[in-house]
């Protein structure tokens, strides 16, 4: 945690738990004690059904800012639903998870009914971010994933700073290498690989610096 870095007005209006730290809108309370590893009852759905920005919990305007790790830069798909551009930001400066790319997730120890984000690709710490600004998206009617548009704007981060080129390309190759794995196991091979090519093409233009 950076002791500069000052949360937008509507996440600072949220509760601090027992240690200080912010309670963003998603966090699970277990036994009246808020969990930052477990997403509320329904979380995901409430937020994009009702808009509310999935860190300070207000309402969403038109374009809405997704936290993505590199590869879902390339397939368009997030785990999480929008926020604020400002709540992502500080989030993906702030957050521990996405800051501290040694840190892993403790997947010990949760309750049963604590409800997990799904999709395995927001799972791993990719160590790079994305934050990315659309105003196109949507959630997918059975999966509880959410389809991302193209960005308005994206900057990417790094360990709470602004990654460089490298970092992110780093970040990207490494996620198109388990989506080829992933291409390989499709029904049709030949059509998902093609298909990722033009993904993986799309998706380095959105690295930092590459847009004119
Ligand atoms: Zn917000």
């Amino acid at each position: 945690m950076h002791t500069e870095l000052i949360p937008p007005a509507r996440l600072a209006g949220r509760p601090r738990d027992r240690h200080g730290r912010l309670v963003p809108w998603f966090v699970a309370h277990i036994n009246g004690e808020p969990d930052h590893r477990v997403v509320r009852q329904a979380g995901v759905e409430d937020a994009a059904r009702f808009n509310h920005c999935f860190l300070c919990g207000a309402r969403l305007g038109v374009y809405v800012t997704f936290v993505l790790g590199p590869m879902c830069t390339i397939n368009r798909v997030s785990a999480e639903p929008p926020s604020h551009r400002y709540c992502a930001e500080y989030a993906a400066r702030a957050c521990p998870f996405l800051t501290h790319p040694q840190m892993r997730r403790r997947d010990s120890g949760l309750p049963e009914e604590a409800a997990e984000p799904d999709g395995i690709m927001c799972r791993r710490n990719p160590g790079v971010i994305a934050v990315w600004t659309t105003r196109a998206w949507h959630m997918e009617p059975d999966a509880r994933l959410f389809s991302v548009g193209d960005p308005t704007e994206v900057t990417w981060w790094r360990e709470g700073r602004p990654a460089t080129y490298d970092e992110a390309f780093d970040g990207l190759e490494s996620g198109r290498a388990l989506l080829e794995e992933e291409a390989d196991q499709d029904a049709m091979p030949s059509r998902a690989h093609s298909k990722l090519a033009r993904q993986y093409e799309n998706a380095l233009l959105h690295l930092p610096g590459s847009r004119s």
